[in-house]
């Protein structure tokens, strides 16, 4: 079985890539077992010296990752090279991990107590098509840091970096079989990861329907998982904030990636006495966004990813949506669809479920404890962002909204030394920052019998 890679700005053909069998997954997982024996006696600072390697290699190829994922996935083309940097950045942080995963020693009575953190073994790491190489990172270089083989199968739909990133770990020195790029179908290999026993843990990213049915399928063998799931998060401006600033970025904290973002803050809350305002500035800032070639500089915003992504995003924005005002897209081939503004109801559909394309819905609020409240009643928690210049309040509201990453005057989400992850049913357990090799590792605690002294005369 192949799988047909097209590029979404103009439905050309890249290439086919050959999806992979249960026995072609289970041949990669034993390879990972023998590997992870291996790599797990290598001395710490070897160990980081070939993730430091490894991190050079990408650090070399950036431009090269960067034009595979614009051809892929349409990312445009300054963005696609941010996410190269951010794995080779992602790579050299862990680096410093093997040398760093202290255990403890815990003061008890007869002897010596001391913990190790052990690693788990095989990992698994099924990714999602919207970020393909940054979120692939998150999983596979803390793991290794940590002592572990990794077996990584890709989105169907963008499997081109993760495969070159493979390549580029053997040609710095990563041992044959500790990182394998296994691409196939989710339903085949993906489904592998959680059946077969030699992988002890599997890290997903992707829709809560699909997470939910793997956290499910873990329990059987009381398998790790870690979960980066949904979001529908929430841009709360306050009438205090500096309005100018809050209606030109509001589009980037939404549209970025065409609005495949997890994190996008795809529901704006507006203090309802400056509404009308906000709206008037945002009108602008949205058209201007600037939509097209993915390869040309100046571009902000792609095409999304694929035919069917694009129908599922339409099928949000029906003929008699309450469209506010919309921006620009390109006609004729590729999957575009031009950023769109509405002003729905908060009950309706758009207000309640992942869109994952650039749509986003604006909503007054009264006060507060409104938007507080309204910000949290989504069953997703992922991200989030605050608008005032009233510091208490930036605090207060962050410290109330249901979610993991919280930003105040800003849309940050992501930075590698930070931790990462969702509240409710945006997910389970934290990636990246300083702790995420110890999700890699398992706890043993050793007890050592001291005899004790001979009493002195
Ligand atoms: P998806 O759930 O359809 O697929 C994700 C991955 O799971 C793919 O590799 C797919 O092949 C695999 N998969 C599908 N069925 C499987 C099964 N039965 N067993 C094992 N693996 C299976 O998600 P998607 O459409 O690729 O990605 C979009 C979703 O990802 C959105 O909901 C988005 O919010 C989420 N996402 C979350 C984060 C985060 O960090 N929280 C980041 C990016 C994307």
């Amino acid at each position: 079985m192949t799988h047909t890679i097209v590029n979404p700005a103009d439905e050309t053909v890249v290439t086919t890539v050959a999806a992979a069998s249960i026995e072609d997954a289970d041949a990669a997982i034993a390879r990972a077992a023998r590997a992870q024996r291996e790599w797990a006696a290598v001395a710490p600072a070897d160990r980081a010296r070939v993730l430091r390697r490894f991190a050079d290699a990408v650090d070399g190829a950036v431009e090269e990752l960067a034009r595979i994922e614009v051809r892929n996935s349409g990312h445009p083309i300054g963005q696609a090279r941010w996410e190269a940097g951010h794995v080779r950045d992602v790579l050299e942080y862990y680096s410093a991990a093997p040398e760093r995963l202290f255990g403890r020693q815990i003061p008890v009575a007869g002897g010596l107590d001391v913990t190790f953190q052990e690693p788990l073994g095989v990992v698994g790491v099924i990714t999602p098509w919207n970020f393909p190489m940054t979120i692939a990172s998150w999983g596979f270089a803390p793991a290794l840091a940590a002592g572990n083989a990794v077996v990584l199968k890709p989105a169907e739909w963008t499997p081109l970096t993760s495969l070159r990133l493979a390549e580029l770990g053997l040609e710095a020195g990563v041992p044959e079989g500790l990182f394998q790029v296994i691409p196939g179908r989710g339903s085949v290999v993906g489904e592998r990861f959680i059946t077969n026993e030699t992988v002890r843990k599997i890290v997903f990213t992707g829709s809560t329907e699909v997470g939910k049915h793997i956290m499910a399928g873990c329990a059987d063998q009381v398998k790790r998982v870690t979960l980066e799931l949904g979001g529908k998060s929430a841009n709360i401006v306050f009438a205090d904030a500096d309005l100018e600033k809050a209606a030109a970025t509001a589009p980037y904290g939404v549209f970025e990636n065409a609005g495949q973002d997890c994190c996008a803050r795809s529901r704006i809350l507006v203090e309802r006495s400056v509404y009308e305002r906000f709206m008037e500035l945002l009108e602008p800032a949205v058209q201007g966004v600037r939509v097209g070639d993915p390869m040309d500089e100046a571009t902000e915003m792609g095409p999304l990813v694929s035919a069917p992504h694009l129908d599922r995003v339409r099928s949000f924005v029906p003929d008699d949506a309450d469209v506010a005002f919309r921006g620009a897209a390109p006609a004729g081939p590729g999957y575009w669809f031009a950023p769109t503004v509405l002003t729905p109801a908060r009950d309706a559909r758009t207000a309640r479920e992942e869109i994952f394309g650039p749509v986003v819905s604006v909503f007054p609020f009264d006060d507060e404890a409104d938007a507080v409240r309204f910000a949290n009643a989504s069953e997703y928690g992922l991200s989030g962002s605050i608008f005032t210049r009233d510091l208490s309040r930036g605090i207060r509201v962050a410290r109330a909204v249901e979610s993991g990453n919280l930003s105040v005057n800003s849309h940050s989400s992501v930075r590698y030394a930070t931790p990462f992850g969702g509240f409710k049913q945006s997910g389970l357990g934290r990636e990246l920052g300083p702790d995420a090799p110890l999700a890699f590792t398992e706890t043993k605690n050793v007890f050592l019998a001291v005899d004790p002294a001979t009493p002195v005369e």
